[in-house]
């Protein structure tokens, strides 16, 4: 979340962070900037948790002064869950106080830091975030700020949404494939940047427009906007997968409103894979918005057979080897008068390991499901994403290495379907169709170099 020219700044800029939690849970930080002259400067805070384990009732926000700011909220992908690893980060550097926020997965990430930590570069985190600072420190200033940041952006490769706060601008980029979504809005006479839509509804923000991708967005202290397209020309590649389970569904994510594409993916699910069934049931809250869709086109009646406790904490620990299954029963429980002798087909959006699912099967059986049929509306899962969605190695992706019928087998279906690719894009809808599909296709838009898995980087900062 970026705020830019709006008294309380910082306050804008949590509540950005409030709406977007669904997108880290593991840390969140705000850095403002105030004061003039040589007194302009940065005031930070941040922390491990969610975002209001951090920003608690305790906070006053009064030590984040100023007018403009960067939030963020921390989804491990790179590096390890730690405070130093939980953004925005800022250095100072040859051209001013820089402070930095990112959305996404750079691919070259360890031949970068690799090659800076010879030239000298000292590293305080693991996250490959913090390359963005030890570039900028590097490089040649030609013009003005910006052209320095756009020179040294063209070393990256992977995915980056990012802000960078500068002390007489903000600049927005979205990488040239446009992996993750950036967005921009009008506040009052200032001007905001976040990941999804929700964050403007919260704030009260004006939804201008998504960034394009390779877009390079600056403001200016007097209030200007510019935009510029410094980088080279490449394959156009959203993340589909923002889609199926990353986004609120009441966000309108490159260009369209999630719900309305789960929805669709649920319809179209459900003249794929047909069923008879008495009832369908959600997995909530992933796969509910499938699951209307699902349910009104199949004509079988929908119920809440799982109802989900809304207050579990990640910092739940798990009791003792002897109470196994905790963790998904803690979330979910399945409900017997709704249950009892039915015939149900369960919608969610996707398998990661299966052991959710099977877990979930077992216990709608155990609460009387007479038949589990479980229906997907993503196909499989059967490649990792290194472009800044969380997933395990490929070895433990189910869908990777079983078929249709040992996975019914193994999370105790009677029937399991996924959606088709095509029913998924069908779902999607209108033009433009470039996504970035490589978690169900193994189609890699870029290049991933040496990037293996986020446990790889055992440093001083793990
Ligand atoms: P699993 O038990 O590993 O098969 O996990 C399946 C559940 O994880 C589904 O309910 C999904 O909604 C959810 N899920 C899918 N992708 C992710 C992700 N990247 N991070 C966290 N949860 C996910």
């Amino acid at each position: 979340m970026g705020v830019f020219g709006i008294p309380e700044a910082a306050n804008i800029a949590y509540l950005g962070l409030y709406a977007q939690q669904h997108r880290g849970q593991e840390g969140a930080g705000v850095i403002s900037l105030d004061g003039d002259g040589p007194e302009r400067r940065v005031y930070a805070y941040k922390g491990v948790g969610l975002v209001s384990e951090v920003f608690n009732s305790h906070f006053d926000f009064n030590k984040l002064p100023g007018e403009c700011a960067l939030g963020h909220v921390r989804y491990t992908t790179a590096g390890s869950n730690s405070l130093v690893n939980v953004q925005p980060f800022s250095a100072d550097l040859a051209c001013g106080t820089v402070t930095v926020a990112h959305n996404g997965n750079l691919t070259n990430a360890d031949q970068l830091r690799e090659r800076l930590i010879k030239k000298g570069a000292i590293f305080s985190s693991s996250s490959d975030t913090e390359i963005f600072l030890h570039l900028f420190a590097r490089g040649e200033r030609v013009g003005n700020v910006t052209e320095l940041v756009v020179e040294s952006l063209h070393q990256v490769e992977g995915a980056f949404s990012l802000l960078v706060m500068l002390n007489d601008r903000l600049i927005a980029v979205r990488d040239p494939h446009g992996f993750r979504p950036l967005v921009l809005g009008r506040l009052g006479d200032g001007v905001v940047f976040a990941s999804e839509t929700c964050a403007f509804d919260l704030v009260g923000a004006e939804y201008e427009r998504e960034l394009a991708p390779g877009e390079v967005v600056e403001v200016t202290r007097d209030g200007e906007i510019n935009s510029y397209f410094p980088f080279k020309k490449s394959k156009i590649s959203p993340c589909i997968f923002e889609y199926v389970y990353f986004a609120r569904p009441d966000s309108i994510v490159f260009d369209r409103n999630v719900y309305e594409v789960r929805k669709r993916m649920g319809a179209q699910l459900a003249e794929e894979a047909e069923v008879t069934a008495d009832l369908v049931i959600p997995v909530p809250d992933s796969g509910i918005t499938a699951a209307l869709g699902f349910a009104q086109r199949s004509g079988i009646p929908i119920e809440l057979g799982l109802i989900r406790n809304h207050y579990v904490g990640r910092t739940f620990i798990e009791p003792k080897q002897s109470i196994r299954d905790f963790g998904v029963k803690l979330k979910l429980n399945a409900n017997p008068s709704i249950l009892a002798d039915r015939k149900i087909v369960v919608i969610d959006d996707s398998i990661v390991r299966g052991t959710t699912s099977r877990k979930l099967v077992k216990m709608l059986r155990e609460k009387g499901a007479k038949e589990v049929h479980l229906r997907i509306s993503a196909p499989p899962t059967t490649h990792p994403c290194y472009y800044g969605i969380d997933t395990p190695d490929k070895k433990e992706l189910i869908a990777s290495h079983k078929t249709i019928a040992e996975m019914e087998k193994y999370i105790g279906v009677d029937s399991l379907r996924f959606l088709s690719i095509e029913g998924l894009y069908q779902a999607v809808g209108d033009e433009p169709l470039d996504f970035c599909d490589a978690c169900f296709s193994g189609d890699y838009p870029v290049q991933i170099g040496r990037v293996k898995s986020k446990s790889r980087q055992a440093g001083l900062f793990d």
